[in-house]
C-alpha cells in the first residue's frame, strides 16, 4: 500500500533554481536572531548553525546500545521531529534557550483562526510568504542523509516525520510519511484543488506588486514575525479554481491529523520489530501515539533528542545527544 502522503513536488534542483529566480525578482529576506543576539541575513547567504541547543557528546556505552538494538532491527520505523532540522538551521519549537517558544513571543496560528477570521489570514500568508524563499532553501543534513541511506539498503521499514521542511524527501527518503503535511505544497479548503508553494508565491507577488516586508525570526513551518502595520495593503490570492480559502498543506496547531494517515502510521508500527524516535520531544500526541502503540506490542524503543521527552519511560535506549553525532557513529 502506497503512503498516501507521498510528496510529489518537482525535483529539488528544479525547485531551487525557480525559487531563486523568484528570490532574485522579489528580494526577499529574513533576518534570524539565534539566542545570543547576533543577527544573520539569510537571504542568498548559508546560515551558520544557531539552533542546536547544548549537549555532551554521545558515551561509547550508549553509542554501543543503539547499535545493537539498529543490528538486531530487520524492519525499523522512525520518527523524526523538529529536533532533527535544528542542525540545517531550522528552530524548532521547545528546545531550551533556543526554540521558538525561547526564544519569541510569536506562537502558531490556530486553525479555527485561520478559518473565521480573514485577517489572521492575511498576517499568515505575508508572513509566510515573507518566510518562504529562506525556508524553501533549507537543505538536509547528516541524520536526513543516514535515514535515506538505512532505507536503501532495507533497513528502514518506514519514516515517519512530524516536520513540514520536506528535508527527508530531498534526502531522498520514499517510504515517509509527512504526518502534519508540507509546507512544499497549498491546498483549497473548498475544491481541495493542489498546487505546489512556489506557484502560490508566483501568484502572491503578481497580486502583490508594490507589498515589500523584512522580518527576524523565523518558526519550524517558515513563519516570520511581521507586525499588523507591515501586513497592511497585503493581498491573499484565493483559489483559482473556485476562489476558496488556501492553506499550505499542512496541520495546523489546533487541528488533527486525518484518520486514514492515523491508521496508515499504525499499520507500518504493526509491522515494524523496533521504533527509533530522533529529535522530538514527542509533547504532541499525533508522533507520541505511535511510540506508545509500539511499547504496547513489546517493540524495542530507541530515542534520540536533546532533553527530555514524553516517552523517555517507555525507551530502552535514550540517547540525550546531537542527532547527527548519533546516527553517522551507528553502522549497519
Ligand atoms: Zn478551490
Amino acid at each position: 500500500m502506497l503512503c498516501p502522503k507521498v510528496p510529489s513536488f518537482m525535483a529539488y534542483k528544479v525547485l531551487r533554481c525557480q525559487l531563486q529566480q523568484i528570490n532574485n525578482i522579489f528580494n526577499c529576506s529574513v533576518n534570524i536572531v539565534p539566542h545570543h543576539g547576533r543577527t544573520y541575513t539569510t537571504s542568498n547567504q548559508t546560515q551558520p548553525v544557531s539552533f542546536v541547543p547544548n549537549s555532551v557528546p554521545p558515551s561509547e556505552n550508549e553509542l554501543a546500545e543503539l547499535q545493537d538494538l539498529i543490528r538486531k532491527s530487520k524492519r525499523l520505523l522512525v520518527l523524526t521531529g523538529a529536533g532533527l532540522s535544528t542542525e540545517s538551521g531550522i528552530p524548532d519549537y521547545r528546545s531550551e534557550g533556543v526554540g521558538l517558544y525561547a526564544r519569541s513571543n510569536n506562537r502558531p496560528v490556530q486553525y479555527t483562526d485561520f478559518l473565521n477570521k480573514a485577517e489572521i489570514r492575511q498576517r499568515y500568508w505575508a508572513r509566510n510568504f515573507v518566510g518562504w524563499p529562506r525556508f524553501s532553501l533549507f537543505s538536509p543534513n547528516v541524520s536526513h542523509h543516514v535515514f535515506s541511506e538505512w532505507e536503501r539498503v532495507g533497513k528502514v521499514s518506514w519514516l515517519v516525520t512530524q516536520n513540514v521542511d520536506a528535508l527527508h524527501f530531498k534526502a531522498g527518503s520514499k517510504r515517509l510519511t509527512e504526518l502534519h503535511g508540507s509546507a512544499h505544497r497549498v491546498e483549497c479548503l473548498s475544491c481541495e484543488n493542489k498546487i505546489s508553494r512556489i506557484e502560490m508565491q508566483k501568484l502572491i507577488i503578481s497580486q502583490n506588486p508594490e507589498w515589500r516586508a523584512s522580518s527576524i525570526e523565523m518558526a519550524p513551518d517558515g513563519d516570520v514575525t511581521l507586525t499588523w502595520e507591515q501586513v497592511k495593503g497585503f493581498t491573499v490570492p484565493p483559489c483559482q479554481k473556485c476562489g476558496g480559502i488556501v492553506k499550505p498543506e499542512i496541520v495546523f496547531f489546533g487541528a488533527n491529523v486525518k484518520k486514514n494517515i492515523v491508521n496508515f502510521v499504525y499499520e507500518r508500527v504493526a509491522e515494524s520489530d523496533a521504533i527509533l524516535v530522533a529529535g522530538s520531544s514527542l509533547e504532541v500526541y499525533s508522533g507520541f501515539r505511535f511510540v506508545n502503540r509500539a511499547y504496547d506490542q513489546k517493540k524495542p524503543v530507541a530515542i534520540v533528542s536533546i532533553g527530555k521527552t514524553r516517552a523517555d519511560k517507555l525507551a530502552n535506549v535514550k540517547i540525550n545527544a546531537k542527532c547527527g553525532d548519533v546516527l553517522s557513529a551507528i553502522s549497519i
